[in-house]
């Protein structure tokens, strides 16, 4: 400690370890099964792969690439865009490659807040939106997504999220597919959610990482909403599509002076990255919509493996409609601390999850939810849910 203060500023004080990072290591120490953090045990198509080894065998990419990302992956981006959702975007000027999703996220609000602005964000949220709210001086107001006993899954309530509004609102950080709770938004949220955008002339950051995996219902970017183009800023990122979450291969798409605004941020923090894996995603963008299906297939499967074998074990199930996590409660297990229970299932039965209780501002919501992913092998998930049925005895 120097002239008596910690190293650490008073923005960050609050944060300590990622959870994703404390639970892998301890899925390591006691060598368990970790169905904590959100990576795939089967990488992305061999032909993506390989398509990575040409790149650097041909010194693509070896040496810095173009700051906004190279030409033929903002392409690809931009074709994507437009042959999934009908958004025409320009590739020179409209879309942006960031070092994964997490860096769009903090050079989008580093570039986008005032110290003092407040931002609101849907709770349980990712663990990096509250930090980077905070490296970029806002205050964040958490809306709650709430179980739903009609639907079995987690809704959010919209006059909630219009009573969260103030003067000094500057954006809505949405997610959807929503991690960890697997909500999809519907049509009528995402409209309702665009119609106070306007009315209150706030930005949007949505962080649509999971647009493809989507069990039930669809994927419906917000950036396609009416009012919605010149004021939201979309990310996504090749690591859940792609199964390469390593590469850390995300971009941002919006109109031209949102995009500026946010490459500015960006320049300062990697400035670029992932030279050769920039020309791999460039490939796996145009892969054929089978790509797509059968990823999502699949996963739905593992999901609904994964699933049965958490009720069989006694867990409430919310029926996640994406991502490729499960939210549980362990409520009828007699177990009330998500974080506790965490810490020692490892010792009980083997299996690392996430407590969803640190995804919360509010002390008690997220208390006895504890998320599962499912992104991995078959024989895996079935193991996990074997060794799970031992809480019940
Ligand atoms: N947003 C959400 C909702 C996520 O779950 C993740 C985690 N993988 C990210 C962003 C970060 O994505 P990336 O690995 O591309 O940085
Ligand atoms: N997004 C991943 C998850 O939710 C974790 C990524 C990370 O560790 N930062 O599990």
């Amino acid at each position: 400690m120097t002239q008596g203060r910690p190293p650490l500023n008073r923005r960050l004080a609050e944060f300590g370890t990622t959870i994703f990072a404390e639970m892998s290591a301890l899925a390591v120490r006691t060598g368990s099964i970790n169905l904590g953090q959100g990576f795939p045990d089967t990488d992305g198509p061999e032909e993506i792969r390989e398509a990575a080894v040409r790149a650097l065998r041909a010194g693509l990419g070896n040496q810095y690439p173009p700051g906004p990302g190279i030409p033929e992956l903002r392409t690809a981006i931009a074709e994507h865009q437009q042959r999934r959702y009908g958004l025409a975007h320009d590739p020179d000027t409209e879309v942006l490659v960031t070092a994964g999703a997490t860096e769009a996220i903090a050079a989008a609000l580093l570039a986008l807040l005032e110290p003092g602005d407040e931002v609101i964000a849907l709770e349980p949220y990712y663990d990096s939106y509250a930090a980077c709210v905070a490296m970029a001086g806002g205050s964040r107001v958490p809306v709650t997504l709430r179980p739903d006993a009609t639907t079995g899954t987690y809704r959010l309530d919209l006059d909630e999220l219009r009573a969260a509004v103030t003067p000094r609102t500057r954006l809505i950080l949405l997610n959807t597919p929503h991690n960890p709770t697997g909500t999809v938004l519907t049509r009528e949220e995402l409209g309702a959610i665009a119609a106070l955008a306007c009315e209150r002339d706030l930005l949007v950051v949505t962080d649509e990482v999971y647009e493809h995996l989507v069990f039930e219902g669809e994927h419906l970017p917000l950036a396609g909403f009416p009012g919605m183009r010149e004021r939201t800023v979309t990310i996504s990122s090749a690591g859940k599509t792609y199964s390469f979450t390593g590469w850390k291969v995300g971009w941002v798409t919006a109109d031209a002076p949102l995009v500026a605004a946010v490459r500015t941020a960006k320049q300062y923090l990697t400035y670029v990255s992932a030279g050769p894996f920039q020309y791999a995603i460039a490939e796996a963008l145009r892969l054929p919509d089978t790509y797509f299906d059968n990823l999502r297939a699949d996963l739905r499967r593992k999901r609904d493996l994964l699933g049965d074998g958490l009720r069989a074990a006694g867990f409430e199930v919310y029926e996640p409609q994406g991502t490729y996590f499960i939210t549980t409660d362990i409520s009828p297990l007699g177990e009330e601390d998500a974080y506790a229970f965490c810490r020692a299932l490892p010792e009980r039965c083997g299996v690392v999850a996430i407590p969803n209780s640190v995804f919360y501002d509010s002390p008690d919501a997220g208390r006895s939810q504890v998320r599962f992913t499912f992104c991995k092998k078959d024989d895996l998930l079935q193991e996990a849910a074997s060794r799970l049925r031992r809480l019940a005895s």
